[in-house]
């Protein structure tokens, strides 16, 4: 990934591709001091920008660090960044972090970086997959109590199971893994949230000791604007059996449908399809612009 042409926003400049880099010492590297967001771009257009460069400053105030840019200073280096590189359909990957000025687990005079790198990144899954339907095995790790750990921030060091569980899933011929929460109950796969549909309506675990994605929120309000009753509850793993149709959702992965969860399988149908399609809709319909004229015109 580091051997490509094209610029990274690197602390406040775009610096060659090959050339933003950091020292092994950097206090991220030894402790996990990291924050970072995943976004993608529709025709030009960065998806819910705002909201991802605003859950990139509340990410790392929950670690413990400031930001040295504004939000609205993240958006405009954004911006800068995704139109340097050029691509209509692309990733972003902002990562803010603690630099190598002090080595310990104390390191509150370390400076902060961030980095903003965008690429392009093709659906998470094949179409075929899909289709479908992608298979999920069970995760061999729980998601961590809120009281055990950060769980609102997207913090690099709450990656490490996710990793570990969508290895042992891919080793063993699936897509990814779907993992529980701290008490057992249905949580979210390793970089997607997760609904379930029940009897024409849609059930989707409560984002108590998890992520609240961007995606998540927007694929609630895509349903209830289609006039589907969404429920955000505690859900048992055993209530799969009682599901039609299962799918994840994330910026990478969109509105993915699942056909199999363990024990469990689904089909696809009306409302997976229904939910992908308006979500499809929904990240090509470019932002409404500032009514800039309209005081003028008064
Ligand atoms: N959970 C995890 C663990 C994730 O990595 C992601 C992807 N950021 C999500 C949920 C979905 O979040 P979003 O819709 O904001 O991308």
């Amino acid at each position: 990934f580091d051997d490509r042409d094209g610029v990274i926003w690197y602390d406040g400049a775009l610096v060659p591709w090959r050339d933003a880099k950091l020292h092994v010492l950097s206090h991220a590297l030894h402790y996990g001091s990291s924050v970072f967001e995943g976004e993608r771009v529709y025709g030009g257009n960065v998806f819910k920008l705002t909201e991802h460069s605003a859950r990139l400053a509340r990410s790392a105030e929950v670690l413990g660090f400031q930001l040295p840019y504004s939000v609205a200073e993240i958006d405009a280096a954004t911006r800068l960044v995704v139109k340097e590189m050029g691509f209509a359909d692309a990733y972003v990957r902002p990562v803010a972090w603690r630099g190598s000025e002090m080595m310990g687990v104390s390191a509150q005079a370390s400076r902060i970086h961030v980095a903003i790198a965008v690429w392009q990144w093709p659906s998470y899954f094949s179409p075929e997959a899909k289709m479908k339907g992608i298979r999920l095995m069970w995760a061999p790790y729980r998601r961590p109590a809120p009281e055990c750990a950060p769980t609102e921030a997207k913090a690099a060091g709450l990656y490490m199971i996710c990793t570990l569980s969508k290895h042992q899933a891919e080793a063993q011929g699936f897509q990814d893994a779907l993992m529980l929460d701290h008490r057992g109950l249905l949580a979210e796969a390793t970089g997607a949230n997760l609904f379930l549909v029940i009897d024409g309506r849609l059930h989707t675990p409560k984002p108590d000791s998890f992520l609240d994605g961007i995606t998540r929120q927007t694929v609630v309000g895509l349903a209830r604007d289609l006039g589907i009753e969404v429920v955000e509850r505690a859900i048992r793993p055993e209530e799969l059996a009682t599901a039609q149709e299962v799918f994840l959702t994330g910026t990478a992965a969109e509105v993915t449908p699942v056909g199999e969860i363990g024990e469990h399988r689904f089909t696809p149908g009306r409302i997976s399809e229904a939910l992908v399609k308006a979500y499809d809709a929904a990240v090509r319909t470019p932002p409404v612009a500032a009514p800039l004229g309209a005081v003028a015109a008064e």
